[in-house]
This record gives C-alpha cells, sequence and structure tokens, in this order.
C-alpha cells in the first residue's frame, strides 16, 4: 500500500511492527525483504513521486569544511536512486580488516560473511553477483606486485531508480505501507533514552501525526541518520554520532604523455563491453604495499583522450579499420579517507521550516589520504615508464603541492554512525543497532567504518539485507 500522508488526519496514532525511515538504496530493499509475511513494515519517506518535495528545506545543510554538494542526496520515493549513476562494487576484502598502520580500521563483519549478502543484494535489485569482479588475465596488463587491477560496473538504466522498479510491489504488498511526504522530525524515547516510543511525522498543511513501532530502522542517508539522531539526543552517550565523516574525493588529476608505437593493449582500461553490460577496469595498489607504505585503499581509472579527427579523416580511419589515436591517458582519482573524528556532522543554529537545527557538515581531507594518492601516482608513474607507455605528468608528484586538487565530493556519505563493539569509538553495534537504544537501528552507508575506494550501495544493500535476517528472527 501507498498513501500520500496529506490524506491521514492530524494527530492520528499508526501503529506497525516495523518502521523504516526512508525509502532510498537502503530502505526499499530492507522492507521487501518483509514482503507476504506476517510482519507488517512501513516506509516513512519525506518525498513523494515527483520531484516537487514539502518541506524540501529540510534537506538543505551547511559545509563548514571543504564543500559537500546540495545537491549530493534526493528526496521521493527511491531515494537518491532517482539520480545515481549505478556503479556497483562490492568492497575488497582488505576494506573490512583491522590495517594497524590505519586508525579505527577493522569492521566488526568480514568480507567472507557479507559476501552471501553481496550476491542476494545483487539478486534483489538487478546488479552483478561477486564472481563478475574478479578481472579476467587478459584485463591485467598493468598488474604486479604494486598495483592490483580492479573491476567496477553499470547497472542497466531500467534497474536505477528503485522507486520506480519496486513501486508495483509496494502497492499489492498488504503487509507493506508506504507514507509519502511524510517528514519525520524525531524519536521520541522513554526517560533513559533506551528505547524508542514513536516518531513524530510532519505532513503536508503543517499536520502531525505519530507512529509507533516494534523496531525503527532509520535509512535517510548518511547525513540525515546522524542528524535525526542528534535531533532526538540519542545514541550520542560518548559523542560519536557524526564524527568520521568520510567521502570519496575525486577528481581528473594527471594526464599520461604517450609514447609512439606502444605495442600494450590497455583497452581494457577504457571501460568495455562485455555480456554483463559495461565494465571499468582500475588500478590501486596492491595490499602489500598498502602494509610497506602504510596507505590507503584508493583507485584510479584511466580515461582515454583521443586526437580531432574530421569527418573524412574518420571515414577514412573507418573504411581502412584503423584505430582511433590516442593523444593521452587522464587519470580518475578516487580517495579513500582515513576515519577522522575531526571529520564530521554537528547540529547549526539556523533551522529548517519545520524547526528542527540544520546539519552541518566540516569534511575534511587528512594527510594520510593525500599521501597515499601521491604514493600511487608514483607508483604508476613507475610502472608506465618501466613499460615503456609514457610519462605521467600529474602535480602529485611535485615536492610542494600547495593546494590539493582531488577534493570534488563523490556523493558518497559514510560513517557518521559508524558500527563497532566498543561505543566508545561508534555507534551501532555489529548488527547495526544503536549501542544504548534496544529498538533503534541503521541501514546505509553511515555504519561503514571505512569506506575503501568502493562506490557505497552494493555494500550498503548487502548490510541492509544482513539486519533483514537479524531482524526476522527478532520479531
Ligand atoms: C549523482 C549521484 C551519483 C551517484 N552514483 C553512485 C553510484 O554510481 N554508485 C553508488 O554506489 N552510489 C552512488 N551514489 C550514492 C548513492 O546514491 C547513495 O549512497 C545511496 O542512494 C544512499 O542510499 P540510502 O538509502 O542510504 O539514502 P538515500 O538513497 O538518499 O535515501 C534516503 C531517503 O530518506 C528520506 N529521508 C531523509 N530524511 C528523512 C526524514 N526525516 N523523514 C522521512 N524520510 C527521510 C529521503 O527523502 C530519501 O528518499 C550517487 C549519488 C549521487 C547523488
Amino acid at each position: 500500500m501507498i498513501t500520500d500522508a496529506k490524506s491521514i488526519p492530524a494527530g492520528t496514532q499508526i501503529n506497525t511492527d516495523i518502521c523504516i525511515i526512508g525509502s532510498g538504496a537502503a530502505g526499499i530493499p530492507l522492507a521487501l525483504e518483509f514482503e507476504n509475511s506476517r510482519t507488517r513494515a512501513c516506509i516513512l519517506e519525506s518525498g513523494g513521486f515527483e520531484d516537487v518535495v514539502d518541506y524540501s528545506d529540510v534537506y538543505h545543510f551547511i559545509s563548514r569544511g571543504l564543500p559537500v554538494s546540495l545537491d549530493s542526496r534526493t528526496q521521493g520515493f527511491g531515494g537518491t536512486t532517482r539520480a545515481w549513476a549505478g556503479i556497483w562494487k562490492p568492497h575488497d576484502e582488505i576494506d573490512f580488516r583491522l590495517r594497524p598502520w590505519v586508525k579505527y580500521s577493522g569492521w566488526s563483519v568480514a568480507f567472507q560473511e557479507l559476501s552471501g549478502y553481496y550476491d542476494r543484494a545483487a539478486q534483489s535489485v538487478g546488479a552483478f553477483p561477486l564472481e563478475f569482479f574478479n578481472p579476467p588475465l587478459d584485463a591485467k596488463t598493468l598488474e604486479d606486485s604494486t598495483l592490483n587491477t580492479t573491476l567496477v560496473r553499470l547497472m542497466k538504466p531500467e534497474d536505477l531508480d528503485f522507486g520506480r522498479k519496486f513501486k508495483s510491489r509496494f502497492e499489492n504488498a498488504d503487509n507493506l505501507h508506504v507514507y509519502l511526504r511524510a517528514v519525520v522530525t524525531s524519536f521520541e524515547s522513554n526517560p533513559g533514552h533506551t528505547e524508542v516510543q514513536r516518531v513524530r511525522i510532519a505532513a503536508p498543511g503543517k499536520k502531525e501525526f505519530t507512529l509507533t513501532a516494534k523496531i525503527f530502522v532509520l535509512a535517510a542517508g548518511g547525513i540525515e541518520n546522524a542528524r535525526l539522531l542528534l535531533l532526538s539526543n540519542l545514541g550520542n552517550e560518548h559523542d560519536q554520532v557524526g564524527r568520521y565523516y568520510m567521502d570519496h574525493p575525486k577528481g581528473k588529476v594527471g594526464s599520461v604523455a604517450l609514447n609512439h608505437d606502444i605495442n600494450i593493449d590497455l583497452n581494457q582500461y577504457f571501460g568495455a563491453e562485455d555480456s554483463a553490460g559495461k565494465v571499468f577496469a582500475g588500478l590501486r595498489l596492491s595490499d602489500r604495499l598498502q602494509e610497506q607504505r602504510q596507505a590507503l585503499n584508493s583507485y584510479v581509472q584511466l580515461s582515454p583522450v583521443y586526437e580531432q579527427e574530421g569527418f573524412m579523416g574518420k571515414t577514412a580511419r573507418k573504411i581502412f579499420g584503423l584505430k582511433r589515436k590516442m593523444k593521452k591517458i587522464e587519470l580518475r582519482n578516487f580517495m579513500e579517507q582515513e576515519p577522522n573524528p575531526d571529520s564530521r556532522i554537528t547540529l547549526g543554529e539556523k533551522c529548517d521550516s519545520l524547526g528542527c537545527p540544520r546539519a552541518v557538515i566540516d569534511w575534511q581531507i587528512s594527510e594520510k589520504d593525500k599521501i597515499t594518492m601521491k604514493t600511487l601516482h608514483e607508483v604508476l608513474r613507475d610502472k608506465l615508464a618501466g613499460l615503456g607507455i609514457g610519462k605521467l605528468e600529474s602535480p602529485l608528484l611535485e615536492k610542494n603541492l600547495q593546494d590539493w586538487p582531488i577534493k570534488t565530493d563523490a556523493s558518497h556519505h559514510m560513517g557518521t554512525t559508524r558500527m563497532g563493539t566498543d561505543p566508545r569509538t561508534s555507534v551501532v553495534d555489529p548488527n547495526c543497532k544503536i549501542h544504548s537504544v534496544a529498538n533503534l537501528y541503521v541501514a546505509g552507508s553511515s555504519v561503514f567504518p571505512t569506506g575503501g575506494y568502493a562506490n557505497p550501495t552494493a555494500t550498503s544493500i548487502a548490510l541492509a539485507l544482513r539486519l533483514a535476517d537479524h531482524l526476522k528472527n527478532r520479531i
């Protein structure tokens, strides 16, 4: 069932078993796990089907550190899947490990445990199982003991918007109920803040209603998950909510001036099509070198730039079956960030139209983040020169770099309610439950303790399905 909250009379109190806040990449697959079961699950979603959103200003935030794009998420049924690019990439095994050289690293869930959930996640949304991420041998031209080839895959256009793709399943399921244009403004808890009793919801026309449930799951995205906890003074006994804010700083920096007559086939690094669709190979430092150099798991893609050609040139090339002439290769960089407690979200003094303080984001890039990327460029420079491919020219190779050039956010908001076993350095436990609250869970990339370079949504959905299994045993 799908209901516009506009039709709910003010003061109504709704009751359900599981209440999920947010219908995005994490919330929709989580809710669908209960489809046609005896569990009543409901989603509260602040947006509607269309782009016009009441209370759209609740999504505005203030950047105090490096700028975070205001367009980095979307309100509406489907959440940010209405706008995302659909790049699917499970995290690497090393991302889950405790890396002694990366403070606060180490997940409470191992890659081996999550691997089955990656495959289930792929099946649930029409993406790619893990076996599709082993680069074939002929796609490892640049691989050696210092560099690893890694693949990311692009989902099909018809699978991208989860709202559109799964709408009818929600319309037809009696036990799943979606309330659109229903903005959760706070959680109400018992006096000790150990149990959520209800959520307060603002609906169009300045109406308010409430919802009670046995279990609540925050799936409102990496910024709002932290903001709603801060607004409700929940789970923050150790001042951890909102800290460790990470993204994947990205940018085109560095290019390879090519030697003439290269004998090596690099085509697999330039975006290929195989039986499963579009695939891009990139390069990261090998696990061994990361350990040796105390580096993070960052990554570059190689992007070819071709010589300009006129109509005649193009026609002649096609007739004679010649290859397009490449001018240079540009590097597209994606950085892992080390967890930094000072890179954080707090509440500001200014309020939105519902009277709730706005999020203030102080996003920071650390020295280790930068040194990792410099190391990757150095290793790549030596590799490309050694194979006679060309000369890497990059500002990161300069000794005295003044202004760090890779600082565009990738709209991947991670770490603000991180998972761990110690409440002094984390917000949720290994089951994604808020340490101090008996019935409040979190889904989405805000629970990632570290971010790797992988686009976050594959892991968010895998974790959401793992959470669903936990809740099925609990409810
Ligand atoms: C342009 C762009 C391209 C991207 N490309 C990729 C990519 O290729 N691969 C990848 O892995 N990731 C990509 N991402 C990131 C990806 O889209 C997000 O990581 C993912 O959608 C987050 O899922 P989520 O469910 O946690 O949050 P969202 O998908 O953002 O959903 C959260 C939902 O919660 C609702 N909500 C928020 N607050 C409240 C409230 N108070 N009350 C009720 N509802 C609320 C919102 O309206 C929203 O619908 C991209 C993002 C952008 C912007």
